[in-house]
Parts: C-alpha cells; structure tokens; sequence
C-alpha cells in the first residue's frame, strides 16, 4: 500500500525560520489575496465564496501568488495524487515566501492533515477544513492581529457556508451550494471525514439568493452537493429535492437549471417527472456508478446493487423527452477481479453513458478501505483504465455522431482565437463548437445545427 506524502514529507520538514517571519506579518497592511483552486465544482464554489469573504473585509485579489500578501490554497484530497500537488506547491511558496507572506491551506487537505500541516510546513500559518468556512472572518481577524497558527478544523457543526458576498468566476452561470457534507459512507471516500456530515441549506435562503443571480443577469443555476438529491429542507416548508427544484426553475430571468451530483440511492421518479415537466430544468443527470458489479458495489459500501442502480437508468430512459446520462467509475478497487472488471465493461455498453470521469482506485486515509486487502498493482489498475476510457470513447463517438444534424440551444461561454468560432454548452452538457458571423455572442442563447461530432465534442453552424 502507498503512504502519502512521504516524497513531500521529506521535503518539506528541512529546519527552517518561516514561523518568525511569518509572526512579523501584516496582511491587513497590504490586503492582497492569491487564491488557488484544487479540485470539484464544490471546491470551486467554496472558493468563490472564500473570496467573497475577503473581498467584504477589503482585500484584493491579485493573479499571481507574488504579488499577494496572502496566498490561500483550496485543497483537495480525494486522490493521493491530488493531495500530492498541495505539498509540492507549498514546497514551491517555501521558496518564494519572503516579507512576512501568509500562507493558508484550505478544503480537505486541511481537514485531513490538520495541524500536521504546521509541522510539515512550518511556513503555513492558516489551516482550515471546509466545515469551518463560516469561520473565516474570525480567522483572518485573528491573522491580521498578528497570530501565526490559526485553524478551523471542527466538523461537528450543523451549519452551512453562507456569505454576504460571493465572488462568481463565470458571468452567466453560478454555482449555488445547497447541501454541504455527506452522511452516506462510501468505504473508499475521505469525503464524510473531511467535509463533515450532511447540511441542507434552508430552501427560502437558497431561493432568495436564485432571485438574487437572476437580478444580476445569471440565466443558469448549478445547484451543488455531494449528494445534491438528498436534500432535506430544514425549514417548516420541508421542500423536497424536486419541489426545490422546479422552485428554483420557476424564478423569473432562470433559464436553464442543473445539479450535480446525484446519489443513485436518494435518485427518485419525481426527479425524472419534474425534468419531464419544466423544460428549465436541464436534460442531464451525472449519477455515478462506480462499479458494474455488485459485489464490488458492496465492498465500496454503495447502499445499491447493479439491478437496482439499472432501475434508475430505465426510468430516466423511459423519460418523455431524452435525458443525458453521465458517470464516474473507480477501477482496481480492492478485491476487483477481472470478471468484476468485464461487468463495468458490460455496464457502459448496457448504459451507453454521454461522459465518463474514471479513476483508478487511491486508497486513502481514514477511509474503511484502506484496510482492506489492496492486491491490484498499479500497472493492472492502468490497464483497465485504458480499456475502459476506449471502450467509453467509442461509445460517445456513436451517440454524438447520431447527433448530427439536429440542431440545439447552446449557452454561448467562448469566443475561440480563430476568427467566427464561438463555443458552449447545450441542456445536455455537450460542448458545442460552431461558426458564425455574429459580432457578439457571450452569454447568450443561440440556435446551432451540428455538422459534425467527434468523442468529447460536437461541431456545428448558428442556425439563424
Ligand atoms: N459524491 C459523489 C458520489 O457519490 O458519486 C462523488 C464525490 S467524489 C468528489 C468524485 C468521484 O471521485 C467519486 O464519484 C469517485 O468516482 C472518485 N473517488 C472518490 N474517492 C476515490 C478514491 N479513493 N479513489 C479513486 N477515486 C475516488
Ligand atoms: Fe464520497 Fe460516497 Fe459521499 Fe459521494 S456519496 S461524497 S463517494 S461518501
């Protein structure tokens, strides 16, 4: 079995004097931030508001670590390898930390790690799970005062993270958190230990902050949460998920509406009917599998089996307009066998998924598998990552050339290089590229035909 960070960990723990530098520090006195993002959507999203905070408290942001007073990493920890870029690019700031810079590490990584972080790499001097955000201002009160060793690492709060002020990093859609933690125990997961457990955020507060994005022109909503379907409206109203849902799409100026991530154990018809019924509401459902065996399905603690998670798949095949299927997939789990493998294979043909984001399996602390038996090597586990990320190009090649002319709405989100080349996405979640003589289109909705497909994209012209 691999240990983390050993390679960092020799790096990083060489004598150094960065606690008394960093104890001469005044970032109220200059009040920049650089702030780096690891990680999902939710991180992302943290980020945002991470930078709202700051923002309030009258700092400014600024691009390059360099020129910032305080450099803020947001970290995540699902993979080894992800958790391993944190501690190399701390190792990076070790050497450019100079006049009194504050670093602070973020998100999981911070959770995981907690004050070990201090020990490892002496020049931090913020460390701060995501469960403790609401903290923040606190914190950085205590950092402009002059502590060096400030943390945030409780995760018994029945809080959420809300703000006063959210940087958004995109003009057209936002991200709005409306269920932080997770209280399922998938056994590879380090997700319920470092993002705490599940917290729904009160349907009226979720609403007035939608009424709020559309005012500042957001046509797209992208609700979030690591289980997003297991919402439970604390308040008297005790909206549903999909109740929340087609509330949110009924807001004036709110034109398309996602979410993300679905748990298939909570994945209920209503969902499927209120996606029939309000077409703001986007045809696209990421419901991860993980695994097309059942046996593995069990050994990763999933609460369903192959039959059951298919179940799902009908009813949203059965749907009355076509809904959009995307997945992920670990491989080499513990005790995967190669007949386990061929059942996810088998799974992808049967399913005919749109997109796939596949990992090899990384065991990882605190996480109830990392007892467990891991016998696949690393080469076994690359293996059956090749053959399944090709199996899964094919079958995307087939079902966005079957695309080919019709023609769908697409959110304009980029203007490429080459001359009359824009680029977005449509309902389903596909990156349509296209041509057109239009002088401007960011941020509108337009009508293009596809002429064309290849695996992970769709070519098309304005339809006009
Ligand atoms: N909550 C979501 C769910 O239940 O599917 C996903 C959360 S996680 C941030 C995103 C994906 O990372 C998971 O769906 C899983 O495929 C992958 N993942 C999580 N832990 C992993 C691990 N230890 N090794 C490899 N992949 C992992
Ligand atoms: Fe992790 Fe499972 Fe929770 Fe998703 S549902 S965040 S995979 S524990």
């Amino acid at each position: 079995m691999s240990k983390p960070f050993d390679f960092e960990l020799e790096r990083l723990t060489r004598p150094s004097s960065y606690s008394g530098m960093v104890r001469g520090a005044r970032i109220g006195q200059r009040g920049t931030f650089f702030l780096e993002t690891f990680g999902c959507q939710m991180n992302d999203h943290d980020s945002e508001k991470v930078a709202g905070v700051l923002l309030s408290r009258g700092y400014r942001q600024v691009e390059t670590p360099e020129a910032a007073s305080l450099i803020l990493y947001n970290t995540c920890s699902i993979r080894e390898k992800a958790a391993q870029k944190v501690f190399s690019r701390l190792g990076e700031y070790r050497a450019k930390q100079s006049d009194g810079k504050v670093i602070g590490v973020l998100g999981c990584v911070a959770q995981q790690e907690g004050e070990q972080i201090f020990e490892r790499a002496p020049w931090v001097s913020l460390v701060c799970g995501s469960a403790s955000y609401r903290k923040l201002p606190e914190m950085l009160a205590e950092l402009e005062a002059g502590n060096h060793r400030v943390t945030g690492l409780d995760t018994d709060t029945d809080e959420t993270f809300e703000t006063e002020m959210t940087r958004r990093d995109n003009p057209w859609r936002a991200y709005l958190t409306i269920i932080e933690g997770c209280d399922k125990a998938c056994s590879y997961c380090v997700v319920p230990y470092t993002r705490g457990p599940e917290r729904s955020r009160a349907s009226d507060s979720i609403l007035k902050e939608v009424r709020q994005l559309a005012d500042l022109g957001y046509s797209e909503v992208q609700l979030l949460g690591q289980t997003v379907n297991s919402y439970a409206d604390p308040t008297p109203r005790k909206m549903c998920f999909s109740e929340l849902l087609l509330a949110v799409a009924d807001v004036p100026g709110i034109r398309r509406v996602r979410f993300t991530t679905s748990h298939p154990s909570d994945f209920t018809p209503d969902i499927v009917q209120a996606i029939e019924s309000q077409s703001r509401l986007c045809d696209h459902v990421h419901l991860p599998v993980q695994s097309g065996s059942t046996k593995v399905l069990r050994a990763m603690q999933r609460t369903y089996s192959r039959d059951e998670y298919l179940e799902k798949i009908e009813m949203m095949r059965h749907a009355k307009r076509p809904i959009a299927i995307t997945t992920d997939i670990i491989v080499g789990f513990p005790g995967e066998t190669e007949a386990d493998f061929e059942e996810t294979l088998d799974l992808l043909d049967e399913v005919q998924y749109d997109g796939l984001f596949s990992f090899k399996y990384s065991p990882r602390p605190n996480t109830p598998s990392l007892a467990m038996n891991d016998p696949i090597p690393e080469e076994e586990k690359s293996r059956r990552l090749a053959i399944l990320q090709e199996k899964q190009r094919e079958i995307q090649a087939a079902r966005n050339t079957a695309l080919v002319g019709q023609t769908f709405e697409v959110l304009v989100g980029g203007k490429s290089r080459r001359e009359n080349q824009w680029s977005g996405y449509t309902t389903s979640h596909r990156v349509l590229n296209f041509a057109s003589q239009a002088k401007e289109l960011l941020g509108i909705y337009v009508q293009v035909r596809v002429t064309g497909a290849g695996p992970n994209s769709l070519v098309g012209e304005h339809a006009v």
